[in-house]
C-alpha cells in the first residue's frame, strides 16, 4: 500500500502547468498570470479633484470663514472625463467634479460643501491648505511600474489594477477544463423517479463544484452504465475537450468495476490501494494520444470527495501555475474522543465548535455517510500510527471554510 504523501507525488508528477494564452481581461479572473505587467502610465494618470467642488487658489481663501465669506467668480465647469481650457488666476475659480483634471493655474480644491455652490459668484467660507483635494498624478503608480507579477491568481482586487493600466488582453494560464464521468449502473439523474435498487448520482454534482471551487471549469458526463465499450467511448468522447479527466466509481476490486477493467489494460493508467480511509482505491495516468491526464476517484462520496481534496485540488493547482498546492491545516484541539483505524491515514469529517475546538460528525465515518459530509466544514487528520485520540488532545485539521 502507497503513503498519502508518496501517491500525491506520482499524481503531481502526471500533470503539468497548462500553457499559457492570451485572453480577454473580462476571461481573466480566476487565471494565473503568466507575464509581468507593467503600467504604460501612472495612476492617477493626471492631477484631479478628490471632491465635487471649486478649484482655487489656497492664497486666495485663506482668510475664508462663515462670517466672512471669500467670492469669487466662477469662469468655467468641468465635470470628470472634460478639461478645462481656463486658467485659475486670482479672483476666479472653476467649478470641477470628483475626477475632473485640475484646471491650470489651481492649486487646491474647497468641497461644495464649504460654499454656498454658487455657479456664477460662489461664496466659499472656509480656508484650504495648498493641495488640499488634489489627487496627483502617479501619487499610486508610476508609468513603467511592474504593478503585477507572473504567477499571480487574478481575483477581483487584481481585475481593477488590469482595467485600470489599460489591460484589454492578458497572458495568463487558464482555468483547467476537467470532463467529470461517474459510473454506476445504479445511477440516475437526480429529479429522475427512483425504482428500487437505483440512486440519485450525487459524485458528478461533488466533483463539479468542488472542481469549481478550486478554480477549474468542470462539466458533468454521465451517468454512465457499468459496461465497458459505453466507458471507453465517453472517456474517448473528452479527450479533444479536456485537460483532465476525473471519473467516480468502478476502481474496486468488484465484478462490475469497468473503470479499472477498461483502464487497466490501457498500461498508461495505474491502480494501486493508499493507506488512507476513506479512498484506499485510487488509481491515475493518461489517456488517449494525447496523453490527457486521468484520475479515478472511488465511487463511494466521501471516498470520492476526501481523495479530491488530497490529490484532485492539488493537481488543478499545479495545472494553474499556483505554488501553493494544499489548503490550510490548523492545529486545535478535539471536543470528544475519537478512534481512528491502524496504519492509515485518516481524514474524519468533523465540525468547528464556537470556540475553535473541533468535533468528529455525529452521524459517522461511513465513506457513504453524505449527510455529515455536508454539515463538516473541517478534516481532522488522523497520522497513520494512531488508533485513539482523547478528549483534549490536539490535532490536526484541514480547514474546509476556506476556500
Ligand atoms: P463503486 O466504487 O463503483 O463500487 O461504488 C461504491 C459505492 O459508491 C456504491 O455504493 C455506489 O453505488 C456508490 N456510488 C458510486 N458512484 C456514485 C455516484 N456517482 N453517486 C453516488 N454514489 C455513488
Ligand atoms: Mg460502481
Amino acid at each position: 500500500m502507497l503513503s498519502v504523501d508518496d501517491y500525491l507525488a506520482r499524481v503531481l508528477a502526471s500533470v503539468e502547468p497548462l500553457s499559457a494564452i492570451d485572453v480577454p481581461l473580462s476571461s481573466a479572473h480566476g487565471c494565473v498570470l503568466a507575464e509581468d505587467v507593467t503600467a504604460p502610465w501612472p495612476l492617477p494618470s493626471f492631477d484631479n479633484s478628490s471632491m465635487d467642488g471649486y478649484a482655487v487658489l489656497a492664497a486666495d481663501v485663506a482668510g475664508a470663514t462663515d462670517d466672512v465669506p471669500v467670492e469669487l467668480t466662477v469662469v468655467d465647469d468641468v465635470p470628470a472625463g472634460y478639461r478645462s481650457t481656463e486658467e485659475v488666476t486670482s479672483g476666479t475659480t472653476v467649478r470641477i467634479m470628483t475626477g475632473a483634471p485640475m484646471p491650470a493655474g489651481a492649486d487646491a480644491v474647497v468641497p461644495v460643501e464649504r460654499t454656498d455652490a454658487g455657479t456664477q459668484i460662489v461664496r466659499i467660507s472656509a480656508p484650504v491648505d495648498p493641495g488640499a483635494y488634489v489627487r496627483r498624478a502617479a501619487e499610486d503608480v508610476m508609468a513603467g511600474d511592474v504593478v503585477l507579477t507572473d504567477g499571480t491568481l487574478i481575483g477581483a482586487r487584481q481585475m481593477a489594477i488590469l482595467a485600470a493600466v489599460g489591460c484589454g488582453h492578458v497572458r495568463v494560464r487558464p482555468r483547467p477544463r476537467v470532463a467529470v464521468l461517474s459510473t454506476g449502473s445504479e445511477l440516475v439523474d437526480p429529479g429522475t423517479p427512483l425504482r428500487h435498487g437505483l440512486i440519485s448520482d450525487s459524485n458528478s454534482y461533488l466533483l463539479v463544484a468542488a472542481c469549481q471551487e478550486a478554480g477549474a471549469e468542470a462539466y458533468r458526463v454521465g451517468p454512465i452504465v457499468d459496461d465497458e465499450k459505453a466507458f471507453l467511448s465517453a472517456v474517448e468522447d473528452q479527450l479533444h475537450r479536456c485537460d483532465l479527466i476525473l471519473t467516480s466509481g468502478g476502481v474496486s476490486m468488484g465484478a462490475y468495476d469497468t473503470v479499472k477493467a477498461v483502464l487497466g489494460q490501457l498500461g498508461s493508467v495505474e491502480f494501486m490501494k493508499v493507506a488512507m480511509n476513506p479512498g484506499m482505491p485510487q488509481g491515475h495516468g493518461h489517456v488517449g494520444d494525447e496523453r490527457v491526464p486521468i484520475v479515478t476517484l472511488p465511487g463511494n462520496p466521501v471516498s470520492s470527495y476526501i481523495s479530491f481534496e488530497n490529490f484532485v485540488r492539488p493537481a488543478l493547482r499545479l495545472m494553474r501555475g499556483l505554488t501553493d498546492l494544499q489548503r490550510p491545516t490548523v492545529l486545535t484541539t478535539l471536543a470528544e474522543d475519537m478512534t481512528s483505524p491502524p496504519a492509515k491515514r485518516q481524514f474524519a469529517r468533523a465540525t468547528f465548535l464556537p470556540d475553535g475546538q473541533v468535533r468528529p460528525v455525529g452521524t459517522g465515518q461511513g465513506s457513504h455517510v453524505l449527510g455529515g459530509l455536508s454539515v463538516a466544514d473541517a478534516l481532522i487528520v488522523v497520522p497513520e500510527d494512531v488508533t485513539f485520540i482523547s478528549r483534549g488532545d490536539d490535532v490536526t485539521v484541514v480547514d474546509l471554510r476556506q476556500q
